[in-house]
């Protein structure tokens, strides 16, 4: 029996990067769709070069591999279906879906009986009526949003004269701004009937970037307990096939979901040298329908993103720390705030662990 198969990935940036390493390691070949001859998984994998919703190149990619899979959520959902009966799309396009828009995703996780802030729909900036200041919101543009983008703190007649000119302009959601203790996510890896987790990730956000991921994350069992469950709550609605992330807050001895992301995650980056499998690993033997590892954490552990402006920092870092892993996903330019690499480092006292740029 010929267990290698040919995967096909949409998207290869560092997540494609990663996810053909994993692939590769078992055997696989990889194919990767990307505009850029030059990304990431170019070290790694062939490139077919195209823009993600091109159905001529999603086509090709699909008649030269067994199996698709995507690095990110923006992949254009009709394409995908238009080239399904190609090649096999185990993650189906239902979750890509409902987590390209944020109104689908509150009214999906609604539905799933998890915690949410309370949120609204705005059509409109009339939907935004004679607004009450009384209560801190924000309001969050359906779709296109990410990393803080796309997003207004309501706090004065200023930030809402902003989010009125936002609301004419599209779709939008409000929700409570959460006092959060901290913010948390849980990858959860699915093979369509069995699912593996990881344990709960603490994540430390600049400018709305990820900087900083502490694993375990510094909450009571409970809370932990809880968390894992609402992953395992949605995911198992979704039947998982591949990695997905849940990003939540943590408020007193409340878990609201923020949001998701079905995909492998900056956030879970540690799981490569801190997991026995990492979330690239699960990915693909989820993706393939292969059975699941349980995880181990070897021991607590830090990761640090490094963008743009601390690639000299971070090798500087790892010349005095060795046993530090430095990842550079080999992008061409190094800009401010791009994600260039990241480290991992084992520790269990992480606030002496520095973000770069601290
Ligand atoms: P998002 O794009 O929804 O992940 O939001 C980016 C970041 O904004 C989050 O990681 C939080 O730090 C912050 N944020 C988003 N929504 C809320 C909220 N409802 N309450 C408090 N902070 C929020």
């Amino acid at each position: 029996m010929n267990s290698t198969k040919t995967i096909g990935i949409i998207g290869g940036g560092q997540l494609g990067q990663m996810m053909a390493i994993a692939a590769i390691y078992r055997g696989h070949k990889v194919i990767t769709l990307d505009p850029a001859a030059n990304c990431p998984a170019a070290r790694v994998s062939e490139v077919i070069v195209a823009p993600y919703d091109d159905v001529a190149a999603l086509r090709q990619l699909a008649e030269r591999c067994d199996v698709l899979t995507y690095e990110f959520e923006n992949v254009d959902a009709d394409s995908l279906d238009a080239v399904a009966d190609l090649a096999y799309l185990p993650q189906g396009t239902r979750l890509l879906r409902i987590s390209q828009n944020r109104v689908h995703e509150k009214e999906f996780l609604s539905s799933t009986g998890v915690d949410l802030a309370p949120y609204r729909v705005i059509r409109s900036s009339a939907d935004l009526g004679n607004y009450d200041f009384s209560v801190k919101r924000v309001l969050k543009t359906a779709t296109g949003g990410y990393d803080g983008h796309g997003q207004v703190v309501i706090r004065d007649e200023e930030s809402l004269a902003t989010a009125r000119d936002l609301a004419d302009k599209t779709l939008c959601v409000l929700e409570d701004f959460v006092p959060f203790t901290m913010e948390i996510s849980v990858i959860v890896s699915g093979n369509g009937t069995d699912l593996t987790l990881f344990p709960v990730q603490e994540n430390i956000h600049r400018n709305n970037i990820l900087s900083k991921t502490i694993v375990p994350a510094r909450i009571s069992q409970d809370l932990a307990d809880k968390a894992l469950q609402m992953a395992r709550k949605i995911a198992t609605e979704v039947q998982l096939s591949g990695t997905l992330c849940i990003e939540m807050f943590v408020a007193g001895n409340q878990i609201l979901v923020n949001e998701i992301a079905p995909r492998p995650h900056n956030s879970g980056h540690y799981s490569i040298e801190a997991c026995d499998f990492s979330q690239f690993d699960t990915h693909i033997l989820g993706v393939l329908g292969a059975p699941l590892p349980a995880i181990k954490l070897h021991a607590p552990a830090v990761m640090l993103n490094v963008l743009g402006q601390h690639v000299e920092a971070a090798e500087k870092y790892v010349t005095e720390n060795p046993s530090a892993h430095l990842h550079i996903y080999g992008k061409i330019e190094a800009k401010h705030n791009r994600k260039m690499g990241h480290v991992t480092v084992f520790s269990d006292v992480p606030d002496e662990v520095k973000e770069f740029g601290e």
